[in-house]
């Protein structure tokens, strides 16, 4: 008889023909500057611990502290017996930190994109996306039964385009959605929430930022996005992120309004029916908070890096692109030459992976850089040296 799983292996030997799988790097002992990648001490540079606080001592503490005190789960989903106290002050301490009525926190980034845009649009709605926004919030999009539309990446204009289009329509749409990435996580370029805001408000549309990438980096002391633009609290309704970027930990969470909370608590499937997070977690996540609060250099500290490294990459010869944030794309043309400087860079202590079609245009193929806060001068000058070597070995300066 035939296996009915014989797909299995037939679809992921055509991925390996194609280049197209994925072949796993094993990290041993923490994510810090210095890392045992594959048994070789390396340079980390494409790690999403953009400020070092996922080795951090006081969330190490935090988490160590939490387990002794109420152990490593929680026992439950939040609405049934797994609502613990560290859950609720991390909530409060999030809605203070960004400046909002109300704040709540899922499992994770994806579970909140997944759980909570199909719970804001529905049958007879719009959702308007940017063509370049992240994978969790497309399956949001896609558990809806709203229409979708595209509007080209971080562009307003085209953005206010596509609203008066669906302005139009008869009958009218119930509610319109306009959803983005705050950071892109690609090309490091932010998008121009203010104008977004703008657009949407003369049309009538919710906005909702997924600010991943915005956290910990953008705006007052780290704050994000909405910060950045100095927006009024409310003229984005849902301000979306993960603690498992800069935060340094794991889980997602949106802020905004109180009824906005109340709402997505009520409705989201993957925080009803998703067990709450370890009391570790959820209190190395608020002690994440507490030192973003009280030190402030690291995100200082990151900002300088950035800088310096984007001039020397700039001055080397390499291409850029538009990044304006700690992540910045070296383009270098074709997938085989991206996994050519990668490989060679690793090979000068330095870990950096090439990202390639489909993830980005087929010529636009590159190592994408995470800048880390965590770096010493000598360790920055380390990594521009090894891209100028392996570059120049590679014929792309
Ligand atoms: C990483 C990321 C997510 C997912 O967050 P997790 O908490 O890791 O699941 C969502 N959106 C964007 C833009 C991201 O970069």
């Amino acid at each position: 008889m035939r296996d009915p799983s014989a797909f299995l292996s037939t679809e992921q030997e055509a991925l390996v023909a194609s280049g197209l799988d994925w072949k796993l790097h094993a990290l041993g002992g923490p994510s810090a500057p210095w890392c045992e990648v594959d048994g070789q001490r390396v340079l980390m540079l494409c790690s999403n611990n953009y400020l070092g606080l996922s080795n951090h001592p006081a969330l190490k503490a935090a988490a160590t502290r939490a387990i002794a005190e109420s152990g490593v789960g929680s026992g439950s989903v939040r609405p049934i017996a797994g609502n613990m106290s560290v859950h609720v002050e991390l909530e409060r301490r999030l809605a203070r930190f960004k400046g909002a009525e109300a704040s709540l926190t899922y499992s994770s980034g994806f579970a909140t994109n997944a759980g909570l845009i199909p719970q804001l649009v529905g049958e007879g709605d719009l959702v308007v996306s940017d063509e370049l926004n992240h994978g969790s919030i497309i399956d949001g999009v896609r558990l809806s039964k709203a229409e979708r539309a595209v509007y080209r990446h971080a562009d307003a204009a085209d953005l206010e385009r596509v609203l008066a289009e669906a302005d139009r329509r008869a009958p009218a749409y119930r509610r319109l959605l306009v959803v983005t990435d705050g950071v892109f996580s690609m090309d490091g370029d932010i998008a121009p929430l203010d104008r977004i805001a703008s657009a949407a408000e003369r049309f009538g549309a919710m906005v909702y930022v997924d600010d991943a990438h915005g956290e910990g980096v953008l705006g007052e002391g780290g704050r994000g996005i909405v910060s950045h633009f100095k927006l009024r609290r409310e003229r984005v309704h849902v301000e979306m992120g993960t603690f498992s970027k800069a935060f340094g930990v794991v889980g997602g969470h949106i802020s905004g309004s109180r009824a906005l909370v109340d709402y997505a608590f009520n409705r989201s499937r993957t925080w009803l029916l998703s067990g709450s997070a370890p009391p570790p977690v959820a209190a190395a996540c608020l002690a994440a908070i507490d030192v973003l609060e009280r030190e402030p250099q690291h995100v200082e500290r990151l900002w300088t890096l950035t800088r310096r490294f984007k001039k020397a990459m700039r001055e080397l010869g390499f291409d850029i692109g538009s990044s304006e944030t700690p992540i910045t794309p070296i383009i270098v043309g074709d997938s085989h030459t991206a996994r050519s400087l990668s490989d060679a860079l690793f090979r000068e202590g330095v870990f950096a992976l090439p990202i390639v079609f489909p993830m980005v245009a087929r010529d636009k193929a590159r190592i994408r850089t995470i800048m880390n806060a965590a770096l010493t001068d000598a360790d920055l000058d380390l990594a521009i040296g090894a891209f100028e070597r392996c570059g120049r070995a590679l014929k792309l300066l």
